[in-house]
């Protein structure tokens, strides 16, 4: 996050011109990533509302109830604030801050909780997603926050080559999965947002729930992880093998398969550049791995975008026709899942750079890791 508090108010600028441009009113922002994008203010979500109302003639206005407002003072100094008492009404009072008549715009993530209480305070006016404007800004990233993924980037990287060296046979997922953890927070992370740890069958379920199951020789593993450093996030996945793949016959399509999905990674990098479509990046991936005939077992995007949220926009999916620029930061994620049997995922974090072309932040080897 920027240090110098001009920078925000330079985004909040930024995001007037497009609500002018949209000819949306203002935008309230509950606590999530586009009010600390905007504000540098990063609270957790809790039934008091905290609410930046943003009117398009550039007037910020930080309602936050009375306890929170040193808080909120002492990491926005810049904002004005209205404070509200347990008593009082906060709806009315967002409502009171937003005269413009017409649109306004929510945060994806507000709760139902604040949406509905700002609705019945704002009757009668057309409600839309605050990412239709901060999308435009959050999916390009300034040079601070190029910065933050790089370095979360490289402490996922240093944890991944760490914990090759533990023993994987004999040990159930859950277990590795708190290595994991211990190794990102060792590593520089401030916060470990997920260990998935899918051993064998388990890693035919992309987003498996890391569990109970002994790990075995001859096992494949999908190890997808990561967290954030400095409110960035990092994502990383490899797959490994527990002994030598040639032993059997599995373990060899465990070889085959992975060489072809990492093929499909390769196919991604070459396709994602600036100008390409966010689906062509996408049908890059998907063609290799149809050639090779598990095109049925690719079952989900090849890529998202990533930056204050894990999964953010652009995402690289069919039918997303949205142009790749530099400084856009997202995964490139292609897997092969057969059912019963095992899963191969093989991911990393990229950017656009300043030549047009992709560029991995990920550089932890690609290759299928034996483990013991
Ligand atoms: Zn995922
Ligand atoms: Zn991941
Ligand atoms: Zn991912």
């Amino acid at each position: 996050m920027p240090t110098d508090r001009a920078a925000f108010a330079a985004r909040r600028k930024r995001a007037c011109e497009a609500l002018r441009e949209r000819g949306v009113v203002a935008l309230l922002l509950a606590p999530g990533s586009d009010l600390a994008y905007l504000t540098g203010y990063r609270i957790f979500g809790s039934e008091r509302i905290t609410c930046l109302v943003l009117a398009a003639d550039g007037e910020a206005t930080l309602v936050v109830p009375n306890l929170e407002s040193p808080r909120a003072h002492q990491i926005a100094p810049d904002l004005p604030q209205r404070t509200w008492e347990e008593t009082d009404d906060p709806y009315a009072l967002v409502a009171s801050l937003v005269s413009a008549r017409g649109e306004v715009a929510v945060s994806d993530q507000m709760w139902a909780l604040f949406t509905l209480g700002l609705q019945k305070a704002l009757g009668g006016r057309a409600f839309s997603l605050a990412s239709t404007i901060t999308r435009e800004l959050r999916m390009r990233k300034d040079a601070s926050e190029l910065e933050a993924l790089r370095a979360v980037s490289a402490a996922a990287d240093r944890a991944y080559k760490r914990v090759l060296d533990h023993e994987f046979a004999g040990r159930r997922e859950r277990e590795v999965a708190a290595d994991l953890a211990a190794l990102l927070t060792d590593e520089g992370h401030e916060e470990v947002t997920f260990t998935i740890v899918a051993s064998g069958p388990n890693g035919a379920s992309p987003h498996h729930s890391t569990g109970e199951r002994r790990i075995e020789t001859g096992d494949a593993i999908v190890l997808d992880f990561g967290g954030t450093r400095e409110w960035y996030c990092s994502d990383i996945t490899r797959t490994v093998s527990v002994g030598q793949p040639d032993r059997d016959e599995t373990g060899r399509e465990v070889s085959r398969v992975h060489s072809i999905v990492l093929r499909a990674q390769e196919a991604s990098y070459a396709a994602a550049r600036e100008g390409a479509t966010a689906e062509a990046v996408d049908a890059a991936a998907r063609r290799v791995i149809a050639d090779a005939g598990y095109g049925t077992y690719f079952i989900h995007r090849t890529g998202h975008g990533i930056g204050l949220d894990g999964h953010e926009h652009p995402y690289l999916v069919t039918g997303n026709a949205e142009r790749l620029e530099p400084s856009m930061a997202f995964s490139i994620e292609p897997g092969i899942y057969l059912p019963g049997r095992f899963g191969v995922r093989i991911e990393d974090i990229a950017i656009i750079g300043a030549d047009g072309r992709s560029e991995p932040l990920n550089r932890a080897d690609h290759a299928l890791a034996i483990v013991a």
